[in-house]
């Protein structure tokens, strides 16, 4: 059977994390965070070899808010290198999350804008700086920061840093910060550059790596659907189990949420046995129901990320991706469950409009365009409610901001106004080179509409 995950209580953060750990919907820590937050904890020095998409950001940012605590003082006590403000922003975004239920001031700084309120918002007292190296260096030259009180220190994407030429920057701040302090340096590879960075820069690490299989087994057919909501996901989901020869298929969700609603729809319209796992149903039930699966009692196993983690279900004949998962790694761990030991199988992803973006990075990991298909005429294509349309359209505006943070975002403005659906006519179909027009063409749409 398989190992038990282990969950967030285990690392010992203290309720104001586990509370807003649980509200940000993480229920196990991914591979780097299971690795790197007990040593972050525990003071050493880290070097992650990790990608975005692995949840990265949290395996430092968590150690660092514990470490913290509270707002105390005037003066930085950690910082986070970053490359771009895109990064500094989306970090900063995780530990708005992540320390909500702190008193924590984290202050931002990177060029684009005039540096007014940054040196505003420090000299009101900040706890930890988020930074890009340049426009850190411009205002410790000012006199605006004192680095006496930092303890922790972050170099996060340092082989981006390094590719974009930072590496002056980074050792003149690592001469004005203290000696004794903790360094933790992150980076998605681990290049000449980046060793000889990590051994200026860390003392003693502990090395943890990720290295992502980003390999799909060729035995293993992938197709992609667009679909418009969710409803159409579960139309086209019954007309699949209907007319596919569908052995034993086990039906991924992103949240306990739509695995219950995916499997009680199953259940009533008797396509066959099904089980349900998440984070919510017991150990024993959850074991049960995966030794029922096991012993090919049951066709169908519905299930999120985090409970199927660990579990050895081979021989299956169909994965269906009813959603995209967002550590965008469990695809290929999804996907991995069929086409094992030299099964043929197949690999289905549903794609809703705020999905497209994540699929691409996806594809991007996976180094291939999954080819896509059409939703047969004889599915019935749902108009998308009102509150799924809102929930789509600020999903696409996070995005957005992600790419742009001048990006104001439509959702505001446009709130009175229903949006109107993507419906069958209007479809979006991903050819061979058309990745990025499929996405701009649904920005198009949102826009429009
Ligand atoms: P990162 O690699 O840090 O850019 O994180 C990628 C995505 O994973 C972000 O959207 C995070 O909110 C999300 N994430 C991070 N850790 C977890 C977790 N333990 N469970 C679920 N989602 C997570």
């Amino acid at each position: 059977m398989a190992e038990q995950a282990i969950n967030f209580e285990a690392f010992k953060l203290n309720k104001q994390l586990l509370n807003a750990i649980a509200e940000a919907g993480y229920s196990t820590p991914t591979a780097i965070q299971e690795k790197a937050i007990p040593l972050g904890l525990a003071g050493h020095d880290v070097l992650g070899i990790a990608q975005t998409g692995t949840g990265k950001t949290a395996a430092y940012v968590l150690p660092i808010l514990m470490k913290i605590k509270y707002a105390q003082g005037m003066h930085p006590r950690a910082m986070v290198l970053a490359p771009t403000r895109e990064l500094v922003m989306q970090i900063e975004a995780v530990c708005k999350d992540l320390g909500k239920y702190t008193d924590l001031r984290v202050v931002c700084l990177y060029g684009g804008l005039g540096p007014k309120t940054q040196i505003e918002q420090i000299e009101a007292g900040v706890d930890l700086i988020i930074a890009t190296p340049g426009r850190f260096m411009d205002l410790y030259k000012k006199g605006v920061i004192l680095t006496r009180e930092l303890k922790t220190m972050v170099l996060d994407e340092a082989d981006k840093m390094l590719d974009m030429g930072f590496l002056p920057q980074i050792r003149a701040i690592l001469e004005i910060i203290p000696v004794k302090r903790q360094n933790l340096l992150f980076s998605a590879t681990f290049s000449d550059k980046v060793e000889r960075l990590s051994a200026e820069f860390l003392e003693f690490p502990e090395r943890v790596e990720i290295t992502p299989s980003a390999t799909t087994a060729e035995t293993i057919a992938q197709v992609k659907y667009f679909v418009p909501n969710m409803r159409t996901k579960i139309n086209l989901l019954e007309h699949l189990l209907e007319n596919e020869e569908i052995n034993r298929a086990i039906i991924f969700t992103r949240s306990r949420k739509n695995a219950e609603e995916v499997s009680s729809f199953l259940l009533r319209k008797k396509v066959g046995e099904v089980r349900v796992i998440h984070a919510n149903k017991g150990q024993n039930t959850r074991i049960n129901s995966m030794e029922d699966f096991k012993a090919g009692d049951v066709r169908l196993l519905v299930a999120t990320d985090v409970a199927s983690r660990g579990l050895d279900v081979t021989m299956v004949s169909h994965v269906i991706n009813f959603d995209v998962p967002l550590i965008y790694e469990d695809y290929v761990h999804r996907i991995g469950r069929t086409g094992r030991a030299e099964n043929e199988g197949k690999a289905i992803t549903f794609i809703n409009p705020a999905e497209v973006w994540h699929f691409e990075k996806i594809e991007e990991l996976i180094r291939m365009d999954v080819p896509e298909v059409t939703i047969p005429k004889s599915v019935k294509i749902t108009e998308t409610p009102f509150a799924e349309q809102q929930i789509y359209a600020r999903e696409l505006d996070k995005l957005k901001q992600r790419e742009n943070p001048d990006y104001k975002g439509a959702f505001h403005e446009k709130k009175a106004k229903p949006k109107r659906n993507i419906g069958k006519g209007e479809k979006v179909k991903a050819k061979k080179s058309g990745k990025k027009k499929n996405r701009n063409q649904l920005k198009t749409k949102n826009r429009k509409n």
